[in-house]
């Protein structure tokens, strides 16, 4: 294998050495038909009765395929691939171990005789580092022809490609597993990003104090319901409740006491509203019920709850509300209108004394 472009390494590049031959992920490897077929032409090439193809792991050499060998691994000292190394770009053959000896060989046993015979031919990888040989021996000395120099080194080609090929292969695997648990992270990320902008937007547009939608929330919901069809959208019926004389009782009770009663009120809406319904914090202390699908009368009903609800809160002082009501005709008039009427009613349920719910009675608008 003189042949060889790439630059050669000896045994001071070591760990690099080791290291692409750990890119192989071939050590302790179960037998493949490729490999074993190789070995089996090259005994068949060369008339030996033994050949392996040996990779020299750190501290011993171990076979991907062998015939003829008895052990699947050597301690590196006693290998003679590994001598076979020290010169990479060079197939290394020795007709007579007992003429030129290798000093490993002494202690080397084929079918329990010394070896006489070897011929290794160092497998490269494709920068130039010698990961094993493709090797052949023989208990009685031996001398090969050209032909079957050449033929042994056309085979330890060959077994350099299906190294490659399977140097890709794990490559491939590792950068699809890469690649899948780089999708993993981003998922979890994404997932977490989700969960943190709910969290965000869930106290964003919701009031700390009474735990209401503000009116920033509000506004998301009204954006939302605008996108529906209006043959698709509902009848629905606004209260607008205004809390009575409420600076009285910041004034007289202090400005906690001014928000508990604040959460009594809440309270006292949203244990009386449905599920669907939805109360804002519209302002300081006024708060606005939605009430989707629910008659003028209905609706009214519901206001009257909310203000007895009041009535009976466990505060240290009396709260009462007043609270107007108007119905809202999606197909008819405009949310603002609607809202405009229940304030007009509310206005007069001042007006009328406090503590009481006025009802919208303007014809809507055609
Ligand atoms: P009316 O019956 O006419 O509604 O009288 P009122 O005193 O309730 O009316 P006004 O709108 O003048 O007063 C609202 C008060 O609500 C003023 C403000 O100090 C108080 N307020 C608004 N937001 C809060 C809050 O978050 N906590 C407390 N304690 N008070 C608030
Ligand atoms: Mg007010
Ligand atoms: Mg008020």
């Amino acid at each position: 294998m003189s042949a060889t472009r790439a630059p050669l390494h000896t045994h001071a590049d070591e760990a690099a050495r080791l290291a692409a031959l750990e890119a192989y992920a071939i050590l302790d490897s179960a037998p493949e038909q490729a490999f074993d077929d190789i070995v089996r032409l090259a005994v068949t090439v060369c008339d030996v009765p033994a050949a392996s193809i040996s990779l020299i792991d750190r501290e011993r050499v171990w076979f991907k395929a062998q015939i003829g060998i008895d052990q699947p691994q050597v301690p590196r000292e006693l290998s003679l691939c590994n001598h076979a190394i020290d010169a990479p770009g060079r197939t290394l053959v020795v007709d007579d171990l007992a003429i030129d000896p290798i000093p490993a060989a002494r202690r080397r046993r084929l079918g329990g005789k010394p070896p006489r015979f070897y011929a290794g031919v160092p497998l490269l990888s494709p920068d130039g580092y010698a990961l094993g040989t493709l090797c052949v021996a023989d208990v009685r000395p031996r001398h090969l022809s050209d032909v079957q120099v050449e033929s042994l080194e056309l085979l330890a080609r060959q077994t350099q490609h299906l190294l490659e090929l399977r140097r890709m292969m794990v490559e491939q695997g590792r950068l699809l597993s890469a690649r899948e648990q780089a999708a993993q992270t981003a998922e979890l990320a994404r997932a977490e990003w989700q969960r943190r902008h709910d969290a965000l937007r869930q106290s964003a547009s919701r009031d700390p104090l009474t735990g209401l939608l503000n009116r920033a929330g509000m506004e998301e919901l009204l954006a939302e319901a605008l996108l529906t069809a209006p043959s698709e959208r509902v009848r629905y019926t606004l209260l607008l409740l205004d809390i009575d004389y409420f600076k009285q009782v910041n004034d007289r009770y202090g400005h906690l006491a001014g928000d508990e009663a604040l959460r009594a009120v809440a309270q006292a809406v949203i244990s009386t509203i449905r599920a669907g319904d939805i109360a804002v914090r519209y302002g300081g202390e006024e708060i606005l019920v939605y009430l989707p699908g629910t008659s003028l009368a209905a609706a009214t009903e519901v206001a009257h709850r909310i203000r007895e609800a009041v009535t009976r809160a466990a505060l240290p002082f009396r709260l009462t509300v007043s609270v107007g009501v108007a119905a809202g005709d999606p197909t008819r008039d405009t949310p603002a209108q609607t809202f405009d009427r229940a304030d007009q009613a509310l206005y007069r349920a001042k007006q009328g004394g406090r503590d009481r719910v006025a009802v919208d009675d303007t014809p809507m608008l055609s």
